[in-house]
């Protein structure tokens, strides 16, 4: 059999370790994954007091609309019903994106590292990819205005960025959309958006009045603590929206992650107490580093890439031992770097301290 010729070059996604597969490796008791950026506090304890009614009328297939989701989450953001697109997850709405706006012949223009799946789906359609280096974690705007052409279709960006947790500033935002030609869609992946602090963040929803070609996505999976739900969405003008659901599945999101979704959306006391509780364990976590002179990354978001003595591979290791699932830099393209997602207080002074421990074992700082 002869599956397209692209599959040769590329690779399933290589998701952070099982718990369980940690657990009978290692012999240990307990597992923390501190690895994909998932919510440590779990989510909303609204949708497990709903969960008997959630899990009614499976026989039934779910609303292809999402209509009470996107109501809500509509007049939430202060946009009309048809700006909003859903998918399995964001990622599903960046695979959209791409079956959508990319083909051969095209290009497509994006930071490294960022997120893996921008240029695993681009590439899947055929298109040239064109990685744009970032600069000290962010994203490099100038040369990814250099670097656009008459076939670039779509540039992404991701604000704040995975692996880096850099944000985008207004200023730079608003210079980018001024100067991009018209006819090129720019992608903000705003993943993280809930846990941002920084100030000068821009009001992306705002601009999608002056900008036709801009779509923001966001996700139920970080801070709302439903990773394992798959629901995400993107919002952008009807033009784009209208384009993006001929190519997207009639019944893409299940019940269950629609109904959780909008609980999840109405419980802001919920996502408040995450976000408070990871901005405290950043801090804590940031201080450590700053003790013991490890450098790190500005981070909008709820991990930190910390830059290494040794290798990230080693470290990883190490702390899987230990009990600890993070992300190696080297599986990010950063090398002697590690990615930790940002847990709870008394999972990070652990962490903090086998991290010690072991770096003043085995490096001469
Ligand atoms: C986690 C993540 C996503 C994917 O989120 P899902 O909604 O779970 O698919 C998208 N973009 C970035 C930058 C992420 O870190």
């Amino acid at each position: 059999m002869k599956a397209k010729e692209i599959l040769n070059e590329l690779k399933p996604y290589k998701p952070g370790k099982q718990m369980e597969d940690v657990k009978r490796e290692f012999g240990l008791e307990r597992i923390v994954k501190l690895a994909s950026n998932e919510n440590p506090f779990g989510f909303s304890p609204k949708v497990k007091a709903e969960l008997p009614k959630l899990i009614e009328n499976f026989q039934i297939y779910p609303d292809g609309y999402t209509g009470k989701l996107r109501e809500a989450l509509a007049s939430k953001l202060g946009v009309r019903n048809n700006q909003l697109v859903f998918g399995g997850g964001s990622d599903e709405v960046i695979q959209i994106i791409c079956r959508s706006y990319l083909q051969t012949g095209t290009n497509t223009i994006m930071a490294t590292p960022t997120f893996s799946q921008y240029k695993q789906n681009a590439v899947l359609e055929g298109t040239e990819i064109r990685e744009v280096p970032l600069e000290n974690g962010y994203h490099n705007l100038d040369k990814m205005l250099q670097t656009v052409d008459h076939q670039t279709r779509v540039v992404w960006l991701c604000s704040p960025n995975n692996p880096t947790g850099c944000h985008i500033n207004q200023e730079d935002f608003y210079r980018f959309m001024d100067k991009i030609p018209h006819d090129v869609l720019v992608v903000v992946d705003e993943a993280y958006y809930e846990y941002v602090e920084a100030n000068d963040f821009p009001d992306t929803i705002a601009a999608l009045q002056d900008y036709p070609n801009l779509i923001v996505l966001r996700t139920f999976s970080k801070a709302y603590g439903l990773a394992g739900l798959r629901i995400g969405y993107g919002i952008a003008n009807e033009a784009i929206i209208a384009k993006l659901d001929v190519v997207r599945g009639p019944f893409n999101t299940s019940s269950v992650a629609q109904q959780a979704a909008l609980l999840a959306l109405e419980d802001e006391e919920f996502l408040q107490h995450s976000v408070e509780r990871n901005k405290e364990n950043k801090q804590v976590f940031i201080q450590f580093c700053d003790q013991l002179g490890l450098s790190y990354y500005d981070s909008q978001t709820n991990f930190l890439l910390v830059q290494l003595p040794v290798s990230g591979d080693q470290v990883f290791q190490h702390l899987l031992s230990e009990g600890f699932i993070v992300r190696s830099g080297e599986a990010l393209g950063v090398p002697n770097s590690v990615r930790i997602t940002i847990g709870e207080r008394e999972d990070m002074e652990n962490l903090q301290k086998k991290l010690k421990d072991y770096l003043t074992l085995n490096s001469d700082f």
